[in-house]
């Protein structure tokens, strides 16, 4: 029997059990031939931190392999070459990868064009030459991009940054600094934020930026809970020259084009906390059934199975809150407090669902093998990321206040 009882469009049923085939055949294979790589960290990441070009090039064949299935771009609007697929399927689809391939196949996050790092509406955004010079190669998944926001001084409240376009010609010359930039290791170009408006609180614009344009440079790349490399980035800019032609969205309102981006990244980690969180519990309940202690499966005693039974409750839920968020943003509805919600929901009792599943496999739990550990990175991380969980509660309190009480 279904655990949901209201049918899921059939578009998106079909592209999610495509989703999970093109994961069984073009992903975990490629994982498997290449755990050693993986598992060595200084094989895995170059001296500075970033994915040496082994890992680079597998990746870039699951980008590409995944366009040419017609995964990749499948929610970039058809007039820009995209699937024309909606936020429910983004969702489905994304939960699927992460339900099947669990933490340690972690190349799933190239399968479907990630927000941040790939072709998506925004581009629309984009000028007519912008869209010419780089939208076939991310159609392709040849190559990637990322998304500079937040700075040191300036993180959920992106008002504050101080990365400023100051007026060049007929163009803007780009002097500043960002930190957190998901993929800026690796990426080909950047949608960077800088202020362009000082007058205004929030005048700020969005440029497109090829990452080797002179004037665009890393620092380091930043390591998180004690690895030798990573996927985020701290970059500088120093006299760095856009033209008009690279602007993303009106000047002075790059703030749309953030929200929208960071409303993409909700819905990622929405369906991420509840893929792993579901993919963790399975891992525990195989656990709890062949596992013996003190004369029975220790699926048998309730201290075992209750939170089990709690976190598979909360993940349930958590579940149809995505799907709900996301089928009201196909009907054309912002549903920023149901998003809020599902987000900020999701990514705790996902959270909570690994470390459960963690304690049911004992010591275990804890070794690299079980990727509990990983998945428990994984989640604690987006906790903060794309909006923490207090400035959600913020956003869904203020909704709240106005009289938007629909529950
Ligand atoms: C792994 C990772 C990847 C990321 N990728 C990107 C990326 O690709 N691009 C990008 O631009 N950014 C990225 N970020 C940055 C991310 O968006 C910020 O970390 C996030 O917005 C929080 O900002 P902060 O870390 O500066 O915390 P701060 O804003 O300094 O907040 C510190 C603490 O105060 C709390 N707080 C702040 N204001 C309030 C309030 N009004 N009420 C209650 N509590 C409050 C916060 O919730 C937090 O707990 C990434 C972050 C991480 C960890």
């Amino acid at each position: 029997m279904p655990a949901i009882a209201f049918d899921l469009p059939e578009n998106v049923d079909q592209i999610r059990d495509g989703i999970r085939a093109f994961a069984e055949t073009e992903v975990i294979p490629r994982h498997e031939k290449s755990r050693e790589l993986f598992e060595n960290a200084r094989e895995k990441y170059d001296e500075d931190g970033r994915l040496s070009a082994p890992v680079r090039e597998l990746i870039r064949e699951i980008r590409m392999a995944s366009a040419e299935a017609g995964y990749y771009h499948m929610c970039v609007p058809e007039h820009l070459g995209g699937g024309g697929q909606g936020m429910q399927a983004y969702y489905a689809c994304w939960e699927e990868l992460f339900h099947t391939c669990g933490p340690h196949n972690w190349m799933m996050l190239y399968a479907l064009s990630h927000w941040a790092f790939g072709p998506s509406r925004l581009l629309e955004k984009a000028t007519e030459r912008a869209r010419e010079e780089i939208l076939a190669p991310l159609m392709s998944g040849e190559k990637s991009m990322c998304f500079g926001l937040s700075e040191p001084g300036a993180g959920s409240d992106a008002t504050m940054i101080q990365t400023k376009a100051k007026p060049d010609g007929d163009g803007w010359v780009i002097n500043g600094r960002k930190i957190w930039t998901s993929n800026a290791p690796i990426a080909d170009y950047c949608i960077l934020f800088a202020v362009t408006d000082p007058e205004r609180k929030g005048g700020i614009s969005a440029f497109l930026v090829p990452t080797n344009a002179p004037g665009f440079h890393m620092q380091r790349v930043v390591k998180l809970f004690g690895h030798i490399g990573g996927d985020e980035a701290e970059l500088y800019f120093e006299d760095l020259k856009v033209e008009p032609w690279q602007l993303v969205g009106e000047l002075h309102e790059g703030f749309a084009a953030a929200l929208y981006g960071v409303s993409l990244g909700r819905i990622y980690n929405s369906a991420r906390a509840v893929g792993l969180g579901r993919w963790s519990v399975e891992l525990a309940l195989d656990y709890a059934n062949t596992r013996e202690a003190f004369g029975n499966l220790i699926g048998q005693y309730q201290g075992v199975s209750f939170p089990l039974a709690e976190a598979a409750t909360e993940l349930h839920a958590a579940h149809l809150m995505g799907l709900n968020a996301t089928r009201l943003m196909d009907q054309g509805h912002a549903a920023i407090k149901e998003l809020s919600m599902a987000k900020v929901y999701s990514v705790q009792v996902g959270l909570k669902a690994v470390d459960r599943a963690m304690q049911v496999h004992g010591a275990m739990g804890l070794t690299n093998e079980m990727g509990l550990a990983e998945a428990w990175q994984y989640l604690r991380i987006i906790n903060i990321a794309d909006g923490s969980n207090e400035i959600l509660n913020k956003t869904i309190a203020q909704r709240l206040l106005k009289g938007d009480t629909d529950l």
